[in-house]
Formats: C-alpha cells, sequence, structure tokens
C-alpha cells in the first residue's frame, strides 16, 4: 500500500470519518505539497515537504478563494455533519486563519445550520491568542497530543525548530471544550510505554479536556517503524485513561 496522496483541491471529501460522521474536508494549504510544522512519524501524507510555522503567504489559496470553493459546495444539495479544516498540514498556518473561521461559520450558518464546524489541528499555533479565539468559533477544536514529555514530543512529531512542546501545552489549557486526539502506537517510536503514558496523563488532568480521542494507524505511514494497535488495546488504554484520570477517553478504531 502507498501513502493517502495530497488533497488536490480547497475542498474534499465528504469522507466517511470515524469521529465526524460526513465530513466537508476544507484544505486551507497548498494542494502540491505537505506544508506543516511537523513531521510527524505516522503521517498519512508521508514526510513534510515544507517544515515551518511562519510560511509565506503566496503558498495559499486566497481567503476570495476559499469562500468561494466552500460556498459553491454548500450550494448543492448534499448532507454533512461536519466542515472540517484539515488537508495537506496544519491549518491554522493558514495566514488569515481568522478570517477564513469567520467567513465558514457565516457559510455553515446560511447554508447548513445544523452541521458543526471542526478543525484537526496539530496545536503548535495554539500558544497565540489569535489562534485561541478563531478557535472559539469551532464547535469542535480537536488538536493533537501525543507525548507527555519533550522527548517523546520531539521524537513523534519532530517539530519545526521554533515549535515549543511547553507552549502548546499552555495554549491548550486556555482554550475552552478543548478535544484532545492522541496517536497511540507501539515499536522502538511508541508511545505506550508506561511511563510515557504516565506523562501524558500528567499533562491531560492540566488541560482537562471535554473529550480525549484515541486511534492508532491504520493506513501507511512515513516511517515504517510505527507498529498499529488493534482495537482491544486502544480499548484498554482507554480504560485505563479513564479509570486514573476520570477524563472521557473514547477510542476509534477502523
Ligand atoms: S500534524 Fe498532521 S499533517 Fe502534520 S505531519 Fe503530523 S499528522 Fe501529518
Amino acid at each position: 500500500m502507498s501513502l493517502l496522496g495530497l488533497q488536490k483541491e480547497i475542498i474534499y471529501g465528504p469522507i466517511l470519518s470515524r469521529r465526524l460522521g460526513r465530513s466537508l474536508g476544507i484544505n486551507l494549504l497548498p494542494v502540491d505539497k505537505k506544508l506543516c510544522s511537523f513531521n510527524c512519524v505516522y503521517c498519512q501524507y508521508g514526510f513534510t515537504d515544507i517544515l515551518v510555522t511562519s510560511p509565506a503567504r503566496e503558498l495559499f489559496p486566497t481567503v476570495g478563494q476559499v469562500v468561494t470553493a466552500i460556498e459553491a459546495y454548500l450550494k448543492k444539495p448534499h448532507s454533512i455533519d461536519h466542515l472540517t479544516f484539515s488537508g495537506n498540514g496544519e491549518p491554522t498556518l493558514y495566514p488569515d486563519f481568522g478570517e477564513i473561521v469567520e467567513e465558514t461559520v457565516k457559510l455553515r450558518n446560511r447554508y447548513r445550520p445544523n452541521a458543526k464546524l471542526a478543525i484537526l489541528s496539530n496545536a503548535s499555533r495554539v500558544s497565540k491568542y489569535e489562534i485561541r479565539q478563531a478557535l472559539t468559533q469551532i464547535d469542535k477544536p480537536m488538536l493533537k497530543l501525543d507525548a507527555g514529555d519533550v522527548n517523546t514530543f520531539e521524537q513523534i512529531n519532530d517539530p519545526a525548530a521554533d515549535v515549543s512542546f511547553e507552549d502548546i501545552v499552555k495554549g491548550m489549557k486556555l482554550v475552552d471544550r478543548i478535544i484532545i486526539q492522541t496517536a497511540l502506537f507501539k515499536g522502538e517510536l511508541g508511545n505506550i510505554s508506561k511511563s510515557k503514558l504516565d506523562n501524558w496523563m500528567s499533562i491531560l488532568v492540566e488541560i482537562k479536556p471535554i473529550e480525549i480521542q484515541i486511534y492508532s494507524t491504520e493506513r501507511p505511514v512515513a516511517d515504517n517503524r510505527v507498529i498499529n494497535l488493534d482495537s482491544s488495546e486502544l480499548k484498554n488504554i482507554a480504560e485505563t485513561v479513564h479509570n486514573k484520570t476520570g477524563l472521557i477517553v473514547n477510542p476509534f478504531s477502523a
């Protein structure tokens, strides 16, 4: 099996998502490159082509292009459960992220008032006030936390040089209704040893998310040392985390 190809358009799907039902993808990133502030070992798009935190504006579609693409889709009579910012990298790197969220809320309210807005973000910009403000308008802010210590974070997520694990955790504590998404896996790069899970749980207790979504990898991934967990392993971890922290933990398997 090969890696997932990049999304070729601003709008993709809707895809039937384990977590979001019929989810219409909004790709704010370039269509010919993966642009991200992380280079995760399990990324389904392979390794990151442009690893940055402050990319040039010219790399992105304009607000007008994104609004036109969303509106064109929403004028059609398809049913969707979520409009989801995701795509070929990290959506909050979009230079006008706050503006595009506002415009998408207006379009949702006009054409699909029952649909929810979601984002799958790696949280690398969550320490910025303007990003957290934009997230307040998104019904489901789903932010990635794969590690509870900086060494594991760097090994798994391999972030751009100026991304700070400490700042991410600080920022996460300030996000209302935050949903944490965590990829768990085995192997030499894995994050399920007792000490790694303990560190991760300690941080979760501080962040106080309304939900933790755990999943493993079922698609081909960037680094073949990543070994996925089966559904019973995920379920066991979910139970352990819930029992130790009291937090809501939902395992998602293929
Ligand atoms: S944050 Fe997402 S898009 Fe970026 S490298 Fe990690 S899995 Fe891939």
